[in-house]
């Protein structure tokens, strides 16, 4: 379990470093998320390594919540990310839930370099963004967009700390589901140990 929680405190390291970089540079550009929006939580396709809510699931345990947070993301039958609250019927207003333990993905998204064929990577701003902001996005446009930070970067230094937890992306809520069976898993096996069970 000591493990498990150190990494999580690496990963959380690399959460405020990429938070940072990213906000800093949608706030330059003034490329910056729409007041109060929360459409990208409410998309199906959020992706996550499970080593990126190994903070969250840490977080719950901690709470002594982990094996019923698991119950209700088995029996979850939303399409969306369990942890986001809408706001609003069509689901485009919302909020985190948990948006200090949020993985990397959602600190990187709004405006970021992606990867293109030729490995250069290309400036991708969320649809919302560009219609509420056409005067940054076109100022930003117009320039070489080659300081925009890369998303694949933030994703590979947070997949190098541990690469098995951090190899596969998949569904966000699937995501939390592995990393809480793991810490359940790990800590059943730590209190066998203390009790002086395993040999
Ligand atoms: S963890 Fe939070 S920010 Fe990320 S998709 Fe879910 S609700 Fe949105
Ligand atoms: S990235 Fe786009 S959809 Fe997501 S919260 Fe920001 S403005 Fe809304």
């Amino acid at each position: 379990m000591q493990r498990l929680r150190e990494l999580a405190r690496l990963v959380e390291a690399v959460f405020d470093d990429l938070e940072q970089t990213f906000s800093n540079y949608q706030q330059q550009t003034g490329l910056t998320c729409l007041s109060g929006c929360g459409a990208c939580c409410n998309n199906p396709k959020v992706e996550a390594t499970p080593l990126e809510l190994l903070p969250l699931a840490l977080h719950y345990y901690d709470l002594g919540q982990a094996e019923q947070m698991l119950a209700d993301l088995q029996q979850y039958s939303g399409f969306s990310c369990f942890h986001y609250k809408r706001h609003s019927l069509d689901g485009l207003a919302g909020q985190c839930s948990v948006y200090r333990q949020r993985p990397a993905i959602c600190r990187m998204f709004g405006a970021a370099s992606v990867g293109s064929k030729d490995g250069k990577g290309r400036l991708s701003v969320c649809k919302l963004i560009k219609q509420e902001r056409p005067a940054a996005y076109e100022s930003v446009i117009a320039s070489d967009c080659t300081d925009a930070p890369r998303m694949s970067h933030g994703k590979s230094r947070i997949q190098q700390l541990d690469f098995r937890l951090g190899q596969q992306d998949m569904p966000i809520n699937e995501a939390l589901i592995v990393a809480l069976e793991k810490v359940l898993f790990q800590s059943s096996f730590s209190d066998t140990e203390s009790t002086g069970l395993v040999a």
